[in-house]
């Protein structure tokens, strides 16, 4: 049997033999949904307020073990304000992974900051806390008490760790890293609601962290995301900047900057509530899904399914696939191959680097980005296809 012909015989024993196309990752909607958006339009309350956008904001700071959220539009927008929060200005940098979807890059330039970008480390596929601080030492010095880039002359703001696929990265330490330069951390969270590093919730890790609710993440409001964090003071920052920056007040219109439009509409929260009571067995039926996927590839020599380590306990968003290295060539075979046969498969993102609009951003050496973005590939993970 062929490599690509093996490997679809074994997703196959996962998910049978179906011959409808099977998606990435589907929405699923089976709680009270309707009940709740129904209630909404009953009640004319769709949009900027309303009782579901503050449950929803409880439901959000529940699962990541924080005291506040603030719930957004989405998570590019979250992640905008949570770096502008933490303190990030204009012309500054911040380091984050090459490795990751291109959001998190696009927020660092939306709060007017430059990307930086850093390696990952082989098996969490998150920021690198070696290859960060080796190359902190290398460029970062510090100017009257500011922390700056030698080579650019630009203050270094904040971290931005990503949870790559709902696997979370060595928080501890990064954290130390990040103690040591002083740089806040600001956790890019979008795909890992559910996931925990040593027992404690992904997105109440860092100072602040951003989170997603769109279509294809591990629950959804069909658009949306959220801020979280233990700061009160924070946290009332973002809710002000991110609801026209208007001054609490019976009548009058008073905004004291120049603030956003990115609240999440009511009706969005009333289906993120809904979604939320489903979290639990969501993440029950991927932790399953994840098993027969690594069951099923075992005795494989050619690609392994990827799993936690005794630190963590991901989402499983995404189930990753990761190729031996000498399979990389077989990468793209391997990708036209399964798409063709119904089984939607996708490559890891290209490097952020590699992407015109981010590559005259500053970087760190990053070969093992550089090998693990020709081995990756994400198979099929609804949590539905653990129930069947
Ligand atoms: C999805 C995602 C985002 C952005 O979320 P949107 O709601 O789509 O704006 C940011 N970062 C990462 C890593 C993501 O996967």
């Amino acid at each position: 049997m062929s490599f690509e012909a093996d490997v679809l015989h074994r997703i196959r024993e996962v998910l049978g033999n179906r011959d409808a196309f099977v998606p990435l990752h589907a929405p699923e909607f089976h709680g009270r949904e309707w009940e709740f958006v129904k209630d909404c339009l009953d009640t004319g309350w769709v949009s900027s307020v309303g009782s579901y956008v503050d449950q929803f904001e409880e439901h959000v700071a529940r699962a990541c073990g924080t005291r506040h959220a603030v719930a957004v539009v989405n998570g590019t927008a979250a992640l905008q304000i949570a770096l502008v929060i933490a303190g990030v200005e204009q012309g500054e940098e911040v380091l984050l992974p090459a490795l990751t979807f291109v959001a998190t890059a696009n927020a660092v330039v939306h709060a007017g900051a430059v990307p930086h970008f850093v390696d990952c480390h082989d098996q969490t596929l998150g920021l690198d806390p070696v290859a960060l601080g080796l190359h902190l030492d290398r460029i970062a010095i510090r100017k009257n008490g500011v922390l700056v880039n030698r080579e650019t002359g630009r203050r270094l703001a904040a971290i931005v760790p990503m949870h790559t696929f709902g696997r979370p990265v060595d928080m501890d330490a990064l954290a130390e890293v990040a103690a040591e330069w002083g740089l806040p951390i600001v956790e890019d969270a979008a795909e890992a609601l559910g996931s925990r590093y040593k027992g404690r919730a992904c997105g109440g890790l860092g100072m602040v962290a951003a989170l997603s609710f769109n279509g294809n993440k591990i629950i959804t409001t069909g658009g949306g995301g959220a801020i979280a964090t233990d700061d009160a003071e924070l946290a009332r920052r973002a809710k002000h900047l991110t609801t026209t920056a208007k001054q609490p007040h019976r009548w009058a219109f008073n905004h004291d900057e120049i603030g956003y439009n990115y609240r999440m509409p009511n009706l969005n929260a009333a289906l993120g509530c809904a979604q939320f009571e489903q979290l639990e067995a969501r993440l029950e039926a991927k932790r399953k899904l994840q098993s027969r996927y690594a069951a099923a590839f075992e005795t494989f020599d050619g690609a392994r399914v990827m799993g936690d380590t005794p630190e963590t306990e991901g989402n499983n968003w995404l189930v990753t696939l990761r190729l031996a290295d000498r399979m990389a060539e077989k990468r793209d075979i391997l990708l036209d191959y399964l798409n063709e046969a119904g089984v939607m498969t996708r490559p890891v993102w290209t490097l952020m680097h590699r992407l015109p609009i981010h590559a005259s951003n500053p970087r760190a050496p990053l070969p093992v980005s550089e090998r693990l973005e020709g081995l990756l590939l994400n198979l099929p993970s609804s949590a539905n296809l653990a129930r069947s």
